[in-house]
């Protein structure tokens, strides 16, 4: 079996609660989606197919317990599931990056879930599969939203508590990076009441935004 693959590389997870981490990330080609603050625009198109033959080796030379299947969206490849199963197997740690839209309910369970919830500013909230909110579980799985102005917190706001996400290990409020008022969104979730994760993206402090593989 094979993924179209944009990217394999080591890095250090950048977001949820696993930020920090040495992770090893399969970056899949592809997005059926088209938020307007997207910033991996190139996983759109092109890519590679590689067999799982191919990627473990790699994976394997990394010698990172930890692996993220991102994208793109990952789970638009339908090979992708067998393909966390495999790693799983392996006994690797493994998280999913997903965007919302496809149904998590295919993907081993031993895999992590990190479900984004779009926001209106991102122009796809309409497209939210909402019965993967149910299946978030409260040991493993984490849920984000990408904010981009005070309107996408208030959004969130209704949705947190709406679906009672406050269950899931860490429910993620993510600004858009270069946002300006990121005092003000810190001020405005710390007063909030509510136990949630203030979500930087490290990689971008790190080696800055536009850099790719990192
Ligand atoms: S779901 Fe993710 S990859 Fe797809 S357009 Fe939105 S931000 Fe970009």
């Amino acid at each position: 079996m094979d993924l179209r693959v944009t990217e394999i590389f080591l890095s250090i997870q950048g977001e949820s609660s696993h930020a920090g981490r040495p992770c090893s990330f399969v970056r899949l080609t592809g997005c059926p989606m088209r938020c307007v603050w997207c910033d991996s625009e190139y996983t759109f198109t092109g890519g590679e197919k590689i067999s799982f033959d191919d990627i473990l080796p790699e994976l394997e030379g990394f010698g990172c317990n930890l692996v993220e299947v991102t994208g793109g969206e990952p789970l638009a490849q339908k090979s992708a599931f067998p393909f966390i199963t495999e790693l799983c197997d392996r006994g690797y740690e493994v998280l999913i990056e997903t965007g919302g839209f496809v149904s998590t309910e295919g993907v081993d369970p031993r895999a992590a879930i990190i479900l984004d919830v779009k926001c209106p500013a991102s122009g796809e909230s309409e497209r939210n599969h909402w019965p993967n909110l149910k299946r978030l579980r409260a040991e493993k799985d984490e849920v984000k939203f990408v904010i981009a102005d005070l309107n996408d917190w208030d959004f969130a706001v209704s949705v947190i508590r709406e679906y009672d996400l406050v269950r899931a290990k860490e429910v993620l409020v993510s600004p858009v990076f270069g946002t300006g008022n990121l005092p003000g969104i810190a001020e405005t979730i710390s007063r909030s009441g509510l136990p949630v994760r203030l979500n930087l993206q490290l990689h971008k402090y790190i080696w800055g935004p536009e850099a790719r593989g990192v």
